[in-house]
Parts: structure tokens; C-alpha cells; sequence
């Protein structure tokens, strides 16, 4: 695996299919299962690594963020990564930048509206690479859902020949979503956390067995999360999970969305419902066999 600092070298010696996995490092099981989808498809898989500062509003963990590059490219050369792109802020953002991507309307509720300026962040950095690495296909988690679906409309927007693909999400033994995040938990924290996927999951269940009111779903999960004393609710939303938008009642593609506080650490989750025929099939991601490498998972 060639570990490469500018998007010249990222574009150099390439051949064929040409698969991205755009990242901010600290890598677990669900970077890793993006890095095996992009092998398993394309000639050449990239993987960028980087801190996007655009991304973290003033009073959010960039500084802290966890960091350790040298694990991050053992773990990206045993998942068989050919190029590992990790550039400096001052090869992203040789200037401040004087142009931004505006993604207004699927900015707007969720993740946009707890984090303002987050998905302008996320927008600009993803055009960026892939503008400057010019991917054939590029593979995100389903996990930060609507950072999907903005990324799948941008491309299009802005007629990026590129194929964006979503992949499940993948969670730990005890059914956490996997995060980098994670690692900031207490041990009495993690157990609270673990209420997240517990209500989505049950929720789900309701929606596969014909539940298909938004507001009920949405309590069940609401109630789920308030039962747990250590966690603080932000949202529990059922929302199109193609354009983001709230749903009354699930008549297409979804997802049921979550935002919670344990501590002081913020977490997302979420369920995909996918309809066909009216016939609700969810998604609860992949859980592993054995604790993430992340650790402390039962
Ligand atoms: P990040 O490094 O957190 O920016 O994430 C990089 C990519 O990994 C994004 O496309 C995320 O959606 C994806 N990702 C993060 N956590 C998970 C997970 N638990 N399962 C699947 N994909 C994930």
C-alpha cells in the first residue's frame, strides 16, 4: 500500500475501476467493511484519511478527535488498500476556502439542524476529493444516513461521474452502531447508549409487522431512549431516506433517525425501512461476532 500526501500522487499509477473511501481515520469495523466492499468491486482502492476542520462546528471535539495514523494504515493495508491518501490541511485548504458547497434544503432538519454549517462541511471536503481523486465509485456507510443521501444529490448536482453506493451499518457485539466516537464512552455510558439501537431495533420489528405511522414509530423509539436515564435525547425522526425529508407514515424507502447525548459525547443511529409493495423489509445492519477493536463492546 503506497501511503501518499497530495492529490497528484493520490492520481498517479492508478488502473481501472477506481473505488474511494472518503474517512476521518480511527478506523473500526465499519471503515474496514467500506474498504472490503470497495476491494471486492474495483481495481484501485483509495482511502482518504482526514480531518475535515470545515465539518466541526466551534464547540465540537476536532481538537480531540481521535487520532492514530499508524494504526489507521496497518489496518488499511490488511483490508488491501492500494493508496492511502492522508493530506495536510495545507494540501486540502491551501487557502481558506472562498467557495463552499450549499446543500440548503437537505441540510435543513436532523444532523443539519443540531450542527449548523456541519453538511456545508461534509458538501465542500467530499466535492473536493472527489474532484481532485476523481473516483469511478465511492462507498459510504449507511450510518450517518443523511450525509448519504447529501452526498448521493451533490454528485448528481454537480454531474460528478461518480457512483455513490451506501452500505449497512455495522455494530458491535452489543448492538452499538460503531463510531470512532465511542471511545470517549464511560463503561456506565455505553451501557446507557446501548438503549439507542435496542428502541430502533424494536421499532423496526413494529414497522416490519405492518406499524406504518410515523409518529407511533417515532415514539416508540422516543420512549425507548427516554426510559434510560443516562442518555439525553436530541431527535427520533422517520424521514425519506432519499431526500431526507419527514414522513407522516412509511410509504417508501426511510430511515428512523436518532441523535442522543450519553455524557457528553453525541450519538447518531438508524434504522433503514425499505418498502416494496407496500411490504416494510428493515435493516439492522451487521453485528459481529466478536467486541470491534474498538473495545470495550460485551
Ligand atoms: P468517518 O470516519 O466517521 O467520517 O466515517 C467514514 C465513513 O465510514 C462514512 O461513510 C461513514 O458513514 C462510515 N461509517 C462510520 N461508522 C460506520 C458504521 N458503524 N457502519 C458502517 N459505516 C460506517
Amino acid at each position: 500500500m503506497k501511503i501518499v500526501t497530495t492529490f497528484e500522487e493520490a492520481r498517479r499509477g492508478r488502473g481501472g475501476l477506481v473505488g474511494l473511501v472518503p474517512t476521518m481515520g480511527f478506523f473500526h469495523e465499519g471503515h474496514l467493511s467500506l474498504m472490503e466492499a470497495a476491494r471486492d468491486r474495483c481495481d484501485t482502492v483509495l482511502v482518504s484519511l482526514f480531518v475535515n476542520p470545515l465539518q466541526f462546528g466551534p464547540t465540537e471535539d476536532l481538537a480531540r478527535y481521535p487520532r492514530d495514523p499508524e494504526r489507521d494504515a496497518a489496518l488499511a493495508a490488511e483490508a488491501g488498500v492500494d493508496v492511502l491518501f492522508v493530506p495536510s490541511l495545507e494540501e486540502m485548504y491551501p487557502h481558506p476556502p472562498l467557495t463552499r458547497v450549499d446543500v440548503a434544503t437537505l441540510a435543513a432538519p436532523l444532523e443539519g439542524a443540531s450542527r449548523p454549517g456541519h453538511f456545508a462541511g461534509v458538501a465542500t471536503v467530499v466535492t473536493k476529493l472527489f474532484a481532485g481523486l476523481r473516483p469511478d465509485v465511492a462507498f459510504f456507510g449507511r450510518k450517518d444516513a443523511q450525509q448519504l443521501a447529501i452526498v448521493r444529490h451533490m454528485a448528481a448536482d454537480l454531474s460528478f461521474p461518480v457512483e455513490v453506493v451506501g452500505r449497512p451499518i455495522v455494530r458491535d457485539v452489543d448492538g452499538l452502531a460503531l463510531s470512532s466516537r465511542n471511545v470517549y464512552l464511560s463503561a456506565a455510558e455505553r451501557v446507557a447508549a446501548l438503549a439507542i439501537s435496542r428502541s430502533l431495533l424494536a421499532a423496526a420489528r413494529a414497522a416490519e409487522d405492518g406499524e406504518t405511522d410515523g409518529s407511533t414509530l417515532e415514539t416508540m423509539v422516543r420512549d425507548g431512549l427516554s426510559a434510560e436515564q443516562g442518555l439525553v435525547p436530541d431527535y427520533a425522526r422517520l424521514v425519506s431516506a432519499a431526500d431526507v425529508r419527514p414522513l407522516d407514515r412509511l410509504g417508501e424507502d426511510a430511515f428512523l433517525a436518532v441523535a442522543a447525548r450519553a455524557g457528553t459525547t453525541r450519538l447518531i443511529d438508524n434504522v433503514h425501512l425499505f418498502v416494496t409493495d407496500g411490504r416494510v423489509e428493515a435493516d439492522p445492519g451487521i453485528r459481529l461476532a466478536r467486541p470491534s477493536l474498538l473495545g470495550k463492546g460485551d
